[in-house]
């Protein structure tokens, strides 16, 4: 039987021919199609500037980097507190910019940081809290942008799986604060590789822009217009940059944008109906009263007596040739981040050792949703129903 994977993004003719036209301009560097592509996409999001760097990842380290966030005065350490329950390049993303990750808990119900866990891990040395707006489901800004505001903390999204998501009715990137957001294919817009930082501050937007390209003090544009007549690099910088050629595919698929999102709401809603019919002790992914997920992932939640068998259920279904997989790490059980068992964050342990992912792309049929709704629930009831015999069997 075939396989159906995870994900697959959705790429065409059309992308091909954009790629082929920036290749045969003779222009594939950082230019043009880039800040095309940036000012399509902060009119989409609502932002007032975007900047393209070369993934999410770069961004986040940029974004801190620009707000001045690494290395406090006389070597002591900054905090940005993180969530740990995120992919490991948040925190990663903290170390880069050569401050502390300090890693917060998640809340029962949801997979986004608890207001109460990043208040409690405030310190004199926090500058900032980086909030994701996990899978795709927006976290609740304005509970946190409170919180950092008493604090006079910066708040940077995280919004690497969020395009096309929204909060109180405004897209994610378009609420002030600098947001982030991944082009890599395991999401729903895809270049490739890439990434967007979007910000309302056109001072902080300047200096992301200089510091992507080595802090040179004039663009590449500008130096190839023969307006350039000295270089100067007044501190040290990053090559963090886009091509043209990944730009010039993100401007199709931020035209296809719309289309996704609607394709992947019509496919949560299939299976969220399949799986509610299945009557099994699991969580549907939640749907928040104050905005609308894009669900670049769909997460299940098992009740503890599914838990246990997690990963038997991932790879039985694998064996069936449906593609899921476990949730979304821990980060600070990594052994890059010393294996902090001794940290308290119950809901961050219990979700990555209880969520399931299944399948979920543009090009994903109503057959195939099926096909693994019904696989799902077989493995399922026979996962509970060889759980009670066996605590019969040993009563
Ligand atoms: C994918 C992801 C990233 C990293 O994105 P890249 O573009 O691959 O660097 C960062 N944070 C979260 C929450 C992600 O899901």
């Amino acid at each position: 039987m075939s396989k159906i994977p995870i994900t697959r993004p959705w790429l065409g003719e059309q992308e091909a021919e954009a790629a082929r036209c920036a290749i045969l301009s003779g222009w594939v560097a950082q230019g043009p199609r880039v800040a095309d592509f940036e000012q399509l996409f902060a009119q989409r999001v609502g932002a007032k500037w975007a900047v393209a760097v070369s993934s999410c990842t770069t961004g986040l380290h940029l974004a801190l980097v620009a707000a001045g966030i690494g290395q406090g005065e006389g070597g002591r350490d900054q905090e940005v507190i993180v969530p740990s329950l995120s992919f490991i390049a948040t925190a990663n993303s903290v170390v880069h910019a050569g401050a502390t990750p300090v890693f917060a808990d998640v809340t029962e119900q949801s997979q986004n940081l608890s207001v109460d866990s990043v208040a409690a891990a405030i310190t004199s040395a926090t500058r900032a809290v980086i909030v994701a707006h996990q899978v795709g489901e927006p976290a609740d800004l304005d509970a946190l942008g409170e919180l950092c505001k008493q604090h006079g903390l910066l708040l940077i999204e995280d919004a690497a799986c969020a395009i096309g998501s929204t909060y109180r009715a405004r897209p994610i990137g378009g609420h002030g604060n600098p947001c982030i957001f991944s082009f890599h294919p395991r999401k729903i817009l895809t270049t490739g590789e890439g990434g967007m930082v979007v910000c309302d501050d056109e001072q902080f937007a300047c200096r992301l822009r200089r510091l992507r390209n080595h802090a040179m003090s004039v663009s590449a544009s500008e130096r190839a217009a023969g307006r350039a007549a000295r270089v100067t690099y007044d501190e040290v910088g990053f090559n963090f940059r886009m091509t043209d050629i990944q730009a010039a595919v993100g401007i199709v698929q931020l035209d296809k944008l719309d289309v996704m999102l609607g394709r992947r709401r019509e496919q949560a809603r299939r299976y969220n109906d399949a799986l509610s019919r299945l009557d099994l002790p699991l969580q549907l992914p939640p749907s928040p009263s104050f905005g609308e997920t894009n669900y670049q992932s769909y997460t299940l939640k098992l009740a503890p007596a599914l838990a246990a068998s997690r990963d038997a259920i991932v790879a039985q279904l694998q064996s069936k040739g449906v593609g899921a997989i476990g949730g979304i790490v821990a980060s600070h059980l990594e052994l890059a981040y010393g294996r902090r068992t001794h940290s308290s964050l119950p809901h961050t342990v219990n979700w990555a050792s209880s969520a399931l992912m299944l399948p979920i792309y543009h090009e994903m049929t109503d057959t195939q949703q099926d096909r693994v709704a019904a696989e799902l629930g077989d493995v399922l009831k026979r996962t509970v129903s060889g759980a009670s015999s066996r605590s019969t069997s040993s009563a």
